[in-house]
Formats: C-alpha cells, structure tokens, sequence
C-alpha cells in the first residue's frame, strides 16, 4: 500500500520544494487540507511534483446536517466547487469528515438530512470522476451533541444509503471502541482510504505510531492480508508535532 501525507499534518505554510521534499521521503500521494490558506496552489503543487492527490473537504462552518435550508445550500455550493476543483488536477478522491454535530435532542433529524446530502454530493462527485469519501468519527462523550456517524453501524448505515466509500480513521476507530479487524470486515471493498495516526484510545490524538497506546501496530500487516490496496495516510497533530520534528521522525522511517 502507498504512503501518504496528510497536509493538516504539516501546516499552511508551503512550497513547492516541500512538495519535492515530501516525495523524497517516500510518500507517492498527498491528502490537501481544503481549510489551509493556499490549499487551491497546494493541488496544483502536489500534480507538479508527481504526488496523487486527493482532498480533505472544508467541514468546520459547513454542516450537512444543518435544519437551515440557507446554510445548507451554501454548503453544497462550497463542495460542488471543491469537488470541480480537484478533478481539475486528476485528484482521486474527496473526504468528508463528518464533523456533523447537531444537538442531540434531533439526532434523528440530523442523520436524515446529512444522508439526502451525502446522496447528492456523491452523485456530484460521480459526475466528475472523483470518489466520495465518509470518514468515521469520534462520538460526543458528553452526549449534548450527535456527530456523524458516532458509531459503527451509523457509519456502515450511512455508506450503504449513500453509496458513498469509506475512509477509515483508525484513531477515530479506538476512540469509537470498535476492533480494527472487525471494522475491515464488515466495510469490505467499501474501504477506499486510511487515515493513521496512534492515540490512548480516550480523544483523537492524532499522535505519531508508537507515541499512544499502541493502535497502528500490525495495521499495514493487518490491512494487507485483507488485499487492501489504498493510501494510509498519515495524518499527525500539527499542534503537538513541530513541522522539523515531523520531518525528523520520517526521516527515521515511515512507522509501520
Ligand atoms: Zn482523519
């Protein structure tokens, strides 16, 4: 399986020569974070280094489960022209992470209208050569609010409903408390995309492999026999991960 590079990972601030940098290490694709400043330069740069691409949709303001008909139709606006953006440069896929929270009085309410708008937004994507991805996510501990999907079933629900692919977060996963290879099993070839990062199975760390409590060991092993052929991608806090000592730990060796 290729290794890739999730931009959220590395910041806003880059060059070209990053991008040659990044091939360098050993990556063959990057995942363009669309909320970075410059992220529109950050496809272009990634195709004239040589590296796949696929996208991160923007999410933080952008609610698909929103009851607001405005929000909404400015929501799908926003992604339609993501979408166009990345099939313009041959991008392969666009990820959503759900980040869908609404209050969890309307969970109902909110898991309906995200699917309708997932269903579309696939069908938008289709049209442009791109795939769709749904990440799963962690659920509100606190319970005030409902995240989509907060659990395996939503998630699994959801993709059957919307025929959209999987991107399978292994960080969400621990956090969501299902088994890695239980989750492989029942996602099937609906798994498309990896997001790798280790935690302490508590919040979504995003730590280097090997600086939680253990949950990226044996997945590239894990994911192989399972005839898995997609990106894992590294997705890693750049809020507690300085960009050189990123770089530094790559330079060690992809951890595996
Ligand atoms: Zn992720």
């Amino acid at each position: 399986m290729p290794a890739w590079m999730s931009l959220w990972s590395l910041g806003s601030d880059l060059s070209p020569a990053d991008f040659r940098a990044i091939h360098a290490l050993g990556f063959e694709g990057v995942e363009v974070w669309a909320e970075h400043g410059g992220s529109d330069k950050h496809l272009q740069w990634a195709v004239e280094a040589g590296l796949a691409v696929g996208l991160h949709l923007p999410f933080h303001d952008l609610n698909l489960a929103t009851p607001d008909p405005v929000v909404a139709d400015h929501v799908m606006h926003v992604q339609l022209g993501w979408l166009a953006r990345l099939a313009a440069v041959g991008g392969r896929h666009a990820v959503l992470h759900g980040g869908y929270a609404w209050a969890a009085e309307d969970r109902r309410g909110a898991v309906e209208r995200a699917t309708e708008r997932l269903r579309e937004l696939g069908q938008l994507a289709n049209r442009q050569g791109v795939r769709l991805l749904l990440e799963n996510l962690c659920p509100d501990k606190l319970g005030y609010t409902h995240w989509v999907a907060s659990t395996m079933d939503e998630w699994l629900d959801l993709l059957k409903a919307t025929g959209a692919s999987a991107c399978l977060d292994i960080g969400h996963l621990a956090v969501m408390g299902t088994e890695l290879s239980l989750a492989l099993k029942q996602l099937g070839s609906r798994l498309q995309s990896i997001h790798y990062a280790d935690n302490r199975r508590e919040a979504d760390e995003h730590l280097w492999p090997g600086d939680g409590s253990g949950i990226t060991r044996g997945v590239w092993d894990t994911v192989d026999r399972m005839g898995y052929e997609g990106p894992v991608i590294y997705e890693i806090n750049p809020y507690i991960y300085l960009r050189e000592d990123l770089l530094g730990r790559i330079k060690q060796g992809l951890k595996q």
